[in-house]
């Protein structure tokens, strides 16, 4: 088994907006990583509210999803497919009102490193923001109910040109010895909206908050308490060696208060080795969130053959505990993903139904395995009578139900095929015939003729 590392590298630099007071929050500027050398000199001032010219990817952005993506280097196209996947499942469980700009390179990164990424600023002080403390610019958009910062985009990311085992598939059949870009790609978003904030090390000493005063910190840190329940933002001193323990000591939980509702009796274990590395404290734990349970996205390492689409219910509690709306996941209604369709008496569907089971957004619910999805054959005239291998009751697997052998003995004219489950709207395929192939010839000829 191969194992490569998923991280959250990038930089996020703190940016102190207009709006804010200077002596209410710590201005200045922030490097994750520690790596100060890469620092730029001078923070930017974000300009509030779109101009004009946005209109146009704010409504490519309501069409497609809730990101735009800009792709940088020789990106393969079947890596931009992929990569577009993952922003739309990422979209299927978000609440956006402002789209979500990315940046995606295909670059040289260091060996073993399939990508990174973060938001490309935190920020403070906006108008509506919950607390003092600083938030991932993608998010802040969202709260602000407008883009602080037209010119720049919300996220950047990195992924491993040189990598030669990625599988660019969006099926998540990943075969052994590849490692499945999709689950990359919604890994290193996930740093983005949130997952990522200002703990590190140095030397001997932890450090946690925001420079250079440290009365504020990114907003994940706030949430992150060791196993005793103590914050390490606020319950300990920063640049302190206590920190430095607390961050390395192999106990570090999530207490924000939906992460914990996910974990019921416990709370989410976060990724802190003994030893401090680039991974630490933004990650779920790697055992407890090993390879195949619901919130494997977030953990720090992938293995070969891995893959996970979803955004399981602790990263969707911690989203919502630093302030992101999320979308509405419980089934609202059916839609035939593949319309069945008229054939003559006794013969196949010409399509076999697929029914799936969408949220109030219309997305595929794919935690769904309980709705109980029933066909039923609606029409007038003749003796018309579905059936279906297996019978007309299917429980959805995984937000689908997917039918075979479906054929309709005897004959009748607008048919409709209805999928139906309790306490949701139902689906209905537009009408068809079912008649004998000796009687098309005279009905598909609209006008008659002298021949
Ligand atoms: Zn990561």
């Amino acid at each position: 088994m191969r194992r490569l590392i998923l991280i959250a590298a990038l930089a996020a630099v703190l940016v102190l907006p207009e709006s804010a007071a200077a002596d209410e929050v710590d201005p200045g500027l922030l490097w994750m990583d520690g790596r100060l050398s890469d620092l730029t000199e001078g923070s930017v001032v974000p300009e509030p509210s779109y101009s004009a010219q946005d209109t146009s990817p704010v409504q490519r952005a309501e069409q497609n999803g809730s990101f735009i993506v800009t792709y940088k280097g020789a990106f393969p196209e079947d890596a931009k497919t992929a990569f577009q996947y993952a922003l739309d499942t990422w979209s299927r469980y978000l609440d956006v009102t402002v789209p979500i700009r990315v940046e995606a390179n295909w670059k040289v990164l260091g060996a073993g490193k399939l990508g990174t990424a973060g938001p490309t600023k935190l920020l403070s002080g906006f108008p509506g923001a919950p607390s003092g403390h600083w938030y991932p610019i993608a998010l802040a958009n969202q709260i602000a109910g407008t883009d602080l910062d037209a010119k720049s985009v919300d996220i950047t990311s990195n992924f491993a040109s040189t990598q030669k085992s990625f599988y660019f598939g969006t099926d998540g059949r990943t075969p052994r010895g590849k490692f499945d870009f999709v689950s990359v790609v919604m890994h290193e978003i996930g740093h983005g909206l949130g997952l990522t904030g200002t703990a590190d090390v140095v030397g001997t000493n932890g450090t946690i908050g925001s420079p250079p005063k440290y009365t504020a910190s990114a907003i994940y840190d706030v949430f992150v308490v060791n196993s005793n329940a103590k914050p390490l933002f606020g319950g300990f001193k920063t640049k302190t060696p206590e920190l430095k323990q607390a961050l390395t000591s192999g106990g570090l939980f999530w207490y924000g208060a939906n992460g914990v509702a996910a974990t019921p009796g416990t709370a989410p274990r976060l990724f802190a080795p003994t030893t401090w590395s680039d991974s630490s404290v933004y990650h779920l734990d790697e055992e407890t969130f090993a390879a195949g349970s619901a919130d494997s996205l977030m953990s720090p390492m992938l293995d070969d053959e891995e893959s996970q689409h979803r955004v399981g219910p602790v990263i969707r509690g911690i989203l919502s505990d630093i302030g992101w709306t999320l979308a509405p996941v419980a089934p609202a209604y059916l839609y035939f993903l593949d319309v069945p369709a008229g054939t003559q008496p006794g013969e196949l569907l010409l399509t076999q139904p697929r029914v799936a089971v969408l949220n109030g957004r219309g997305y595929t619910v794919a935690e769904d395995n309980e709705t109980v999805i029933t066909l039923s054959l609606v029409g007038t005239g003749g003796d018309a009578a579905l059936s279906c291998d297996g019978g007309l009751v299917k429980t959805a697997k995984e937000g689908l139900a997917k039918y075979t052998g479906c054929r309709i003995e005897g004959t009748g004219m607008g048919l409709r095929v209805v999928a139906w489950a309790e306490g949701l709207t139902s689906a209905e395929s537009p009408p068809f015939v079912v008649i004998r192939r000796g009687n098309f010839r005279g009905l598909t000829a609209g006008v008659s003729r002298d021949e």
